[in-house]
């Protein structure tokens, strides 16, 4: 299979695990005979150091060409210190999923045995936590109309039905290959947007009546999450809510730094860790790289169909975890302290794991 692959490092240790995800798909593509090409562009303040813009003209025609897009993270602290900077990272990366219609994030959160003990939450309250998020990328209150004045600033959540209806559908029609529960959450007591969400998925789950639908407020569902995580099986969320719950979850499974995501629309779709450019450990070679590695296997599966060398880039993560090597951000108490590896050296274990599979499978 040929297929072209845009690679947007963006900013911080985006460089350092994308890197990574471009090996082991490298890899793949020798272990079972595809053609991956990959071409690099710029995005976040990497682009606006380069060019001013955050979303270059280029980059936008190079992701629109490609089949994938392996995106590592956008932002610096000369932003996050300076809010009345005009131009900004995060524009980029807004525009990018609004232009590309990336409406629908994906985000599995699943514990690998091996890490139970990184988490912050008991160990038989996670172990065979599975669940698949869903959440809303180009509405709510992330795109909605905002105003600024010397005293009040306003931004506005806005859902269509149409924007809810898409969403829902791709909700039901995973959970329909799982458990069959939707959790739609959101915040109907108290606002309008919340309402339309509600009666939204309500109409769509009456096309799906093998799934039961379980409605639950924002804070709740917070709260229920570190409470019962076992409980969720697919949760559809919108923008804001989902960013914030997923974040939260990332916490069950350990790390930011192990949780990959997909954003698809009807067009190419973009692959991306869901940690930010974490410009605190930025340039030292200590990033895990493996939620990069896994959102390449999300890739392989949902952009490509193939199932098996996803299957294989996941096992190879699982055989690194299961001998022992942790990056710092997923270290315990257990944790010999020679198995705490580098980025390099940890995405290396992985590769030659991949490599060793070879025989196996051709
Ligand atoms: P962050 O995800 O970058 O970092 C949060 C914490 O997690 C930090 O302590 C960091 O060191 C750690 N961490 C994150 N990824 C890790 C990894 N792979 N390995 C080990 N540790 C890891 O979030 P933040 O600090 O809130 O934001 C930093 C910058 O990233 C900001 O400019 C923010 O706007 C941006 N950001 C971008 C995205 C994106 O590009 N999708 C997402 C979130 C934040």
């Amino acid at each position: 299979m040929n297929k072209k692959i845009t690679v947007l490092a963006g900013d911080g240790i985006g460089h350092e695990v994308t890197s990574w995800g471009v090996k082991i798909l490298e890899q793949i593509a020798d272990n079972f005979g595809h053609q991956f090409s990959f071409q690099n562009a710029l995005l976040g303040h990497s682009a606006i150091e380069a060019t001013g813009n955050p979303l270059p003209d280029e980059t936008l025609e190079k992701c629109l060409e490609a089949d994938a897009i392996l995106l590592g993270a956008v932002g610096h602290p000369k932003y996050d210190n300076d809010p009345s900077l005009k131009v900004r990272p995060e524009q980029g990366l807004l525009k990018l999923r609004k232009s590309l219609g990336l409406y629908t994030n994906i985000r599995p959160i699943e514990i690998f045995d091996e890490l139970a003990d990184a988490s912050s939450l008991k160990k038989e309250l996670i172990s065979g936590v599975d669940i698949l998020f869903f959440r809303e990328l180009t509405g709510g209150i992330y795109f909605g109309e905002r105003n600024r004045t010397e005293d009040i600033a306003t931004d506005s959540m806005t859902y269509s039905k149409m924007e809810v209806e898409r969403i829902a559908r791709r909700a039901f029609e995973a959970a329909m290959t799982r458990r069959k529960v939707v959790h739609s959450i959101d915040k109907a007591n108290v606002l309008d947007s919340s309402r339309l969400w509600r009666a939204t998925v309500n109409k769509i789950a009456k096309e799906y009546p093998a799934v039961e639908v379980i409605h639950m407020y924002i804070d709740n569902a917070a709260m229920q999450l570190i409470r019962y995580p076992k409980q969720f099986d697919v949760v559809l969320t919108g923008n804001m809510f989902g960013d914030i719950l997923t974040d939260e979850a990332s916490q069950i499974a350990g790390s930011l730094g192990m949780l990959a995501s997909a954003s698809i629309g009807d067009k190419v779709g973009l692959y991306e860790p869901i940690h930010g450019s974490a410009p605190d450990i930025a340039g030292q070679n200590i990033a895990n790289p493996m939620a990069t590695i896994l959102s390449t296997a999300l890739m392989l599966d949902i952009a490509f169909g193939l199932k098996e060398e996803s299957r294989t880039v996941v096992a190879a993560v699982v055989a690194v975890l299961k001998k022992g090597y942790r990056t710092q951000d997923i270290k315990d108490e257990q944790t010999d302290i020679d198995k705490i590896l580098q980025t390099d050296q940890i995405g290396q274990l992985i590769l030659d794991e991949i490599k060793a599979m070879k025989s196996v499978f051709s």
